[in-house]
């Protein structure tokens, strides 16, 4: 019944566009914009204006109404086919947690690949992860006659922390301003404002702050013009993610016996590493700011599942792996990732089937977003752990013929 509903489906989004003229404007409905109503107006539009129905996109598994302030010109929800990888085992800085781990993703192998690195960290009594550093920044640029007044204004800033400080408490109850840096740019003075922001990626705490602190700059230091987000790394690869990192920086390792990685992975740390030298060759030729090998595949289907915004995957995936052999034989392997963008509070996270993600996770809101990244760390070194392994004994292509991918139906 489901399949022919399905292909009969199928069959009617394929249908050619009805106009040729051009689209409608799309209707929005002054009162109430997140109403069954106001997204049926909007989806029978695109009806009569394309030919394609949203059927599957109107089967809402949440009330419309929870997508406020996270989605406009509302028709549904995309449907995503979400897996539990797991039983991850991680020793975090709350304690020991032991998880089902969700992973919203399109990609065959893709769970079963992270539960079996899982399994590996599992023999090694567990990952151990910790979040080292803490700290979203905005870095508005402003700029100067000429090079001294820019060095002037400097000195300025700098003198002023405390009183940027005290500004920055008065718009947010969890958002610090912790640190403040000025560079001069020829006649361009760069200020780099470094916020903690509690459980909450933060950002838009922050460029609320950062446009009142900003602001008071510009005035006391006769700035001619300034730009907020000048200098901003934001949902950017950048230099800065690897070295320094922004939002939370974690460090994740675990020691893996021998006689484990033979049984559940059929290699040896020797041949891990070895490889993973080769990588490292292939990897410093492209000049590539990520050393992980598949930290935005776990990461991208994980902060799907949790209500992340995933936009900020650029900066999130940027990581090192690192493998070698321990003194007695064993596996020595460590991701570290120091730019996790990611929340418990505010978002997308405390909607929908964010929550249940994240509950299942044992992080939902208050309290829960440096667990969520140790967590992180952990599934991002089950992922590379298990497809170097891969690599390592070239099942890397057989296990995606297995598991259904390059063979679409
Ligand atoms: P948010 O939803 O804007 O802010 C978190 C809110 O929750 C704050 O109002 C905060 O109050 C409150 N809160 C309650 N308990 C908290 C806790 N334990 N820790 C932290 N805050 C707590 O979330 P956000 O992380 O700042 O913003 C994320 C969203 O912004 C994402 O959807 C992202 O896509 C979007 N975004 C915005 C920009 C931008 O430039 N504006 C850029 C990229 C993305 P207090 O402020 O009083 O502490």
């Amino acid at each position: 019944m489901e399949t022919k509903r399905t292909t009969r489906h199928a069959r009617r989004t394929k249908r050619a566009p009805r106009s040729t003229g051009p689209l409608p404007r799309l209707p929005r409905d002054a009162h109430d914009d997140h109403s069954e109503a106001a997204a049926r107006a909007r989806r029978e539009l695109v009806r009569a204006a394309t030919g394609v129905e949203l059927d599957l996109v109107a089967r809402s598994p949440v009330p419309l109404e929870s997508a406020r302030g996270n989605c406009e010109s509302l028709v549904g929800f995309a449907q995503v086919p979400l897996g539990l990888a797991g039983p991850l085992a991680v020793d975090t800085t709350a304690g020991r947690r032991e998880v089902y781990v969700p992973m919203a993703t399109n990609e065959g192998a893709l769970v079963a690949s992270h539960t079996r690195g899982m399994r590996l960290l599992a023999a090694a009594g567990g990952a151990r992860s910790r979040v080292v550093r803490e700290g979203l920044t905005q870095a508005p640029i402003f700029v100067y006659a000429d090079a001294e007044r820019a060095l002037a204004a400097r000195a300025r800033v700098l003198r002023g922390e405390k009183a940027f400080a005290k500004l920055v408490a008065g718009t947010t109850r969890h958002g610090k301003l912790v640190r403040v840096r000025a560079d001069v740019v020829g006649r361009r003075l760069v200020v780099e404002l470094t916020f903690t922001t509690g459980d909450a990626i933060g950002i838009n705490m922050a460029a609320r702050a950062t446009e009142l602190v900003a602001a008071r700059i510009a005035k006391t230091t006769g700035a001619l013009e300034h730009a907020l987000h000048g200098q901003d790394v934001e949902k950017r690869a950048n230099s800065r993610a690897t070295y320094e990192g922004r939002g939370r920086s974690v460090v994740c390792d675990a020691t893996i016996p021998r006689d484990a990685l033979a049984a559940l992975a059929r290699t040896t740390p020797e041949d891990l590493r070895a490889l993973w030298h080769t990588y490292q060759v292939g990897f410093a030729r492209l000049g590539t700011q990520n050393q992980c090998v598949q930290s935005a595949n776990g990461l991208a289907a994980v902060l799907l599942a949790c209500g992340q915004d995933v936009a900020y995957l650029p900066e999130c995936a940027t990581g090192f792996l690192d493998l070698d052999v321990s003194a007695d034989g064993a596996l020595y392997a460590s991701v570290t990732l120091p730019s996790l963008l990611v929340g418990t509070v505010g978002g997308g996270s405390q909607k929908g089937t964010a929550v249940e993600g994240l509950r299942l996770l044992g992080c939902a809101g208050d309290g829960g977003a440096n667990t969520f990244a140790e967590l992180l760390g952990a599934v991002v070194l089950a992922g590379d752990l298990s497809l170097m392994a891969a690599f390592a004994t070239h099942e890397f292509v057989a296990a995606h013929e297995k598991l259904g991918r390059n063979r679409p139906r």
